[in-house]
């Protein structure tokens, strides 16, 4: 590319856009924006290739707007894009940059919102229109849009809509566009069929490729935590908890249904969080949006389709809570943060099957992914403390505290309490919902099983508590087993490797000491380590397997739990392990009678 281009003045835009973009606040044009709006204000045809957040709306917006002719309210631009959130935000940075075009009419038109209202305004008339490529196809066929006046045609996103299988009816509405017309292209990714679509559609078109990682994540800081021990909520309230810089975030989970999951056990814990899926109306997540936009939510649960291209300047934290299937997923995702110049930060939680994926994601984005520990409880109470203490600070410098203060003289008075002492006990009362001293509730770091990269994340781990550590994983090894029993069993569907799969992998356990598994109708029993510690059987408890929290508890004392359960189920108990020996799903009946029988949990 050329010399870079300090300033807005010098790409040849109007006055009328460089007073809105001064107003906005944009200072320097990005790369792409630098390198596509010359020639596009020159009427050449330009095939753009850069990741998300890279500014490639306003490298076409601007020089499409220079381009209208307002006194002609028909569609001269038409801006196709994947998705019905990306029409409404590319048509709402043309608004905005059209500020200071008296008579700009730009109208978004997407499947799902009313015909009859998208009819209406188009015969109002507008001179942009963004569109997703079925609505668009829609109108054209029905005449409703009339594109002879066409001077511009953009598709945004081109590698998404071709994921989306849009790309037949971009073809279609590209043979069905004025010859002359002038096409620019932009796609984050250029397979080979984008290429032969740009190559049929495009004329002699300038190509810019802006290099990936340089834009994209230059802003953004990016670490991963290895889940181990520690439940991946749990981590998760830790994380922001400490974070400085928290203001939103997006936390990108693999399914639908885990999107409203997580975004319900947020919310239980006291966080403003809403899920955002393709099950939703679209007017629901437009909603999720605006509010995310607004403040009134601090979290948004996603997934991918369904974040993608959100850009919301306030979201300060990308959480990969499950790992993207590909390394093109996860530069996507964290291009949601780190937004107009801001700072951002992305964090990957990383199971440590899923190692290699994150190996390869750094290779693809060339940039080293930091490990981090979860902050320690020492941390989180610092924390805590400091707010509340604040908090006192605030009260006492801002609020009339004079009838308070004369109460607590009485109680002092009358109860022969210090004035300390009650502090201590408001203190303890105002902070119940919120302690300050924070419990263990998971263990992570303490069983953590020695594994090759050992040796670079020893740093990560809290220091204090390492001998205890040592102490504790000694007993554990040594340690005899004993029979445990969950409340999850055949009729859930639960099969012996998954529950030694969650075992292992959620709590941290390492295979050789987990030992039998005896699966009944609707518990299991399994034997571990007598030694558990209580932060990691709490944990064990609620770890989930079909659906189901295991809670574990230790049957009695091992040696007469198995007496009596063999008193009960004998000999279904040792055909059970027969089975289980011999690899089989064969399992007899263990029991019968209603006296076992437990409520079933909806
Ligand atoms: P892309 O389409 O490449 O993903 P966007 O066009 O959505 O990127 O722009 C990403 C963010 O950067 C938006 O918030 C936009 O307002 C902001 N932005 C774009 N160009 C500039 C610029 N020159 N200076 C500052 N912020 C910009
Ligand atoms: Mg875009």
């Amino acid at each position: 590319m050329s010399a870079p281009i300090e300033s807005f003045h010098d790409l040849g835009l109007p006055e009328a856009l460089l007073t809105a973009l001064a107003e906005i606040g944009y200072e320097t044009p990005s790369p792409i924006q630098a390198a596509c709006i010359p020639p596009l204000l020159a009427g050449r045809d330009v095939l753009g290739e850069a990741q998300t957040g890279t500014g490639k709306t306003a490298a076409f917006a601007l020089p499409a707007l220079a381009r209208v002719t307002l006194d002609l309210c028909r569609p001269q631009v038409l801006v196709l894009t994947p998705t019905r959130e990306l029409a409404i935000q590319v048509a709402e940075a043309f608004q905005k940059y059209a500020h200071h075009l008296p008579g700009f009419h730009v109208l978004p038109l997407y499947g799902g919102q009313s015909m009859v209202v998208q009819l209406r305004q188009l015969q109002r008339g507008a001179q942009v229109i963004v569109g997703t490529p079925g609505r668009v196809m829609d109108h054209l066929e029905r005449g409703s849009l009339v594109l002879d006046d066409l001077r511009i045609l953009v598709l945004d996103e081109a590698d998404e809509m071709l994921r989306m299988g849009f790309i037949d009816d971009v073809e279609w509405i590209l043979t069905h566009t004025p010859a002359e017309r002038q096409t620019a292209l932009f796609s984050a990714t250029m397979p080979e069929a984008i290429r032969r679509v740009a190559h049929r559609h495009l004329r002699a078109p300038q190509e810019v490729k802006i290099r990936a990682a340089t834009a994209t994540v230059a802003a953004i800081r990016q670490c991963y935590w290895q889940v181990r021990g520690v439940d991946k909520l749990d981590a998760l309230t830790r994380i922001l908890e400490v974070e400085d810089d928290f203001d939103a975030a997006i936390v990108f989970v693999r399914t639908k249904t885990a999107t409203v999951e997580l975004a319900e056990r947020l919310e239980a814990r006291g966080y403003a969080a809403a899920a955002l899926n393709g099950d939703m109306t679209q007017g629901l997540r437009e909603q999720v949006i605006e509010r995310l936009k607004n403040g009134a939510l601090d979290i948004v649960v996603a997934t991918d389709v369904a974040a993608r291209g959100i850009d919301v300047p306030r979201i300060s934290h990308v959480i990969n809570y499950d790992i993207p299937y590909d390394t093109e997923a996860y530069v996507h995702r964290i291009g949601r943060t780190g937004r107009a110049g801001r700072r951002g930060s992305a964090i990957l939680f990383v199971a440590p099957r899923e190692m290699r994926m994150l190996k390869a994601i750094e290779r693809a984005t060339g940039q080293p992914i930091e490990a981090i520990a979860l902050p320690s409880r020492e941390k989180i109470a610092g924390r805590r403390v400091a707010q509340f203490r604040q908090q006192i600070v605030d009260t006492l410098e801002h609020e009339d505290l004079a009838f308070f203060i004369d109460v607590i003289g009485r109680i002092e008075k009358e109860a022969c309490f210090s004035a300390r002492e009650i502090a201590a006990a408001l203190a303890y009362l105002a902070t119940r919902e919120r302690p300050l001293q924070v419990e263990e509730t998971g263990t992570g770091w303490e069983l953590a099983t020695a594994d090759p990269l050992e040796a670079t994340q020893s740093e990560r781990r809290p220091q204090g508590n390492r001998k205890e550590i040592l102490a504790r994983q000694r007993a554990y090894a040594d340690g005899v087993l004993t029979r445990y029993r969950i409340e999850v069993g055949r009729q859930h569907g639960a099969t012996p490797r998954e529950i030694v799969g969650a075992i292992a992998n959620e709590g941290g356990i390492e295979g050789r000491y987990i030992g039998q598994i005896h699966l009944f109708d609707d518990y299991s029993t399994v034997e571990l380590p007598k030694a558990l510690p209580p932060e990691l059987l709490g944990l064990l408890k609620r770890i989930r397997v079909r659906q189901r929290a295991l809670a574990i508890r230790a049957l009695a004392d091992g040696q007469t739990a198995q007496d009596r359960s063999r008193a009960r189920t004998s000999r279904s108990q040792s055909a059970s392990r027969q089975a289980d020996e011999a690899g089989t799903a064969a399992q007899p009946r263990p029991r019968t009678g209603t006296a076992h029988k437990r409520p079933r949990k909806s």
